[in-house]
């Protein structure tokens, strides 16, 4: 995902560019070996929709053609939060659901589209060719005809690999000194069902989500996709792995503060088998522009990658394309101005995540003051989302990214804040 997307960025500065996959590409919206995360809910936030329509015109209006579903992220979503169910109404945030598999394949057939860019899949990075301070190329092994392993030249190179990108080993390799990681041990597990069921016993919304928080720390979301279906994906900390048997599944969501799910899936027809998948760490590499070649730069869960239960990692890569863009048309120096830029929006969703699970016992690590005062601030603020919408829309768009987590510390929200969650208003 990462990749496409910065590949869009640079096909508006460079003549010609390539994206190297290891993946066999289906050519439908259905599923890839090499990203098993696809398989479990897959949510695009306000602010990746945006940069998506930014680099690719018209994607989003695309996307709903092809099936996805939109709505109001507050007012046909159902939250609930840490057991506060969000009080109802219409926050303005577009809210889409739809497969990942669907909306990766939309982003790959519209980069495929650009005249100047060109998908080879079956093939394999395995080093990077440098000469000095600057990468001239890299070496790809391919598994698709042609020549089996080649040098392939280039100006720029991004790597878009993933969470398990080889730029450390790479780097290294190459005498550049290794960045500072920040890692937080969330031991996340999913498990993933997919439903056919009565859309009515929802009273017309299209998704449900279980956000956690200290006195209720597991976590779900169920939505409506692009083929009728509903993805329900289930989520524990630590120890406290969901099960994936029709029952144990069941009697899970029932285990929620709000009977939501559990009511919604209780007559609802199971499909297919349940998928699991475990997230030990979050991991941030903060790289530094005086330890990478002069013309390289990491991208996407490559530098960071996020606790997936806040649905943020394909709208950070769609912001980060768009600067990556701006930065090619305007500066010289491009992977300290990309870095820097880029550094803005991961602080902003890596701050949100990481205070939220350290609101969680099982989540070990320290609480800092902030990270204390932020919490003790959090746990009023969904209290006061549960009867002032007002509230819960402002939380929403700092959930998408679309505003800064310092805005609800705003006079006017504090107030509200204060306000709602007075004694009594329970
Ligand atoms: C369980 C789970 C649920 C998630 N849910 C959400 C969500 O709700 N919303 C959201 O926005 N994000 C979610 N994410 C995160 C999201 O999947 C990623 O952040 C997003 O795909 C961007 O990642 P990327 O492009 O850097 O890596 P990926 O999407 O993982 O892609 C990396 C690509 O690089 C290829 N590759 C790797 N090594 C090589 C090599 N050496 N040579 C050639 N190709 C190579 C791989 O085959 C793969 O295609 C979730 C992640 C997980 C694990």
């Amino acid at each position: 995902m990462g990749g496409l997307l910065a590949a869009a960025a640079l096909s508006k500065t460079f003549r010609s560019v390539l994206v190297l996959e290891r993946d066999i590409l289906p050519a439908t919206a259905t599923a890839r070996k090499c990203v098993p995360q696809a398989r479990h809910v897959h949510a695009l936030l306000a602010s990746g929709q945006a940069a998506m329509d930014d680099l690719l015109p018209g994607f989003v209006d695309q996307l709903l053609e092809l099936g996805a579903i939109a709505g109001d992220a507050l007012g046909d979503i159902r939250w609930v939060v840490d057991g506060h169910r969000l009080a109802g109404g219409i926050s303005g945030v577009p809210g889409i659901l739809a497969s990942r598999d669907l909306i990766e394949w939309h982003v790959r057939q519209r980069v495929q589209a650009l005249p100047n860019v060109r998908i080879l899949d079956r093939s394999d990075v395995t080093g990077l060719i440098a000469d000095g301070n600057a990468v001239t190329g890299v070496s790809v092994q391919h598994r698709s005809g042609g020549p089996p392993t080649e040098v392939v030249p280039a100006d720029f190179v991004v790597d878009s690999s993933g969470r398990s990108s080889q730029s450390l080993a790479w780097l290294g390799r190459l005498g550049f000194t290794p960045p500072r990681e920040s890692q937080l041990a969330v031991d996340v597990t999913y498990a993933t069902r997919h439903f056919r069921l009565d859309a009515s016993r929802l009273d017309g919304d299209s998704g449900i989500g279980m956000a956690p928080g200290p006195s209720s720390p597991r976590s779900g979301f169920m939505g409506i996709q692009e083929d009728g279906n509903w993805i329900v994906t289930l989520a524990g900390y630590g120890d406290d792995v969901p099960p994936l048997d029709p029952d144990g599944f069941l009697d899970f969501a029932r285990s929620f503060p709000t009977p939501d799910i559990y009511d919604a899936l209780a007559t609802a027809q199971p499909l297919g088998d349940g998928v699991r998948y475990r997230i030990p760490t979050t991991i941030r590499h903060h790289y530094s522009a005086d330890d990478l070649p002069s013309n390289y730069v990491p991208f996407a869960d490559a530098i960071c990658s996020f606790n997936p239960i806040y649905g943020q990692g394909m709208s950070v890569a769609a912001v980060e394309a768009t600067i990556l863009r701006n930065c090619l048309q305007s500066t010289t120096n491009l992977p300290r101005q990309f870095l820097r830029e880029a550094n803005r929006c991961i602080d902003a969703a890596w701050n949100l995540t990481v205070d939220n699970d350290l609101r969680l016992p099982a989540v070990p690590g320290r609480r800092s003051v902030r990270v204390r005062f932020a919490n003790a601030y959090a746990s009023r603020l969904d209290r006061a989302a549960a009867v002032d919408p007002v509230v819960g829309s402002a939380f929403l768009r700092v959930t998408h990214l679309l505003d800064r987590p310092r805005k609800l510390l705003r006079p006017s929200t504090v107030l509200r804040v204060l306000l709602a969650d007075r004694p009594g208003t329970h």
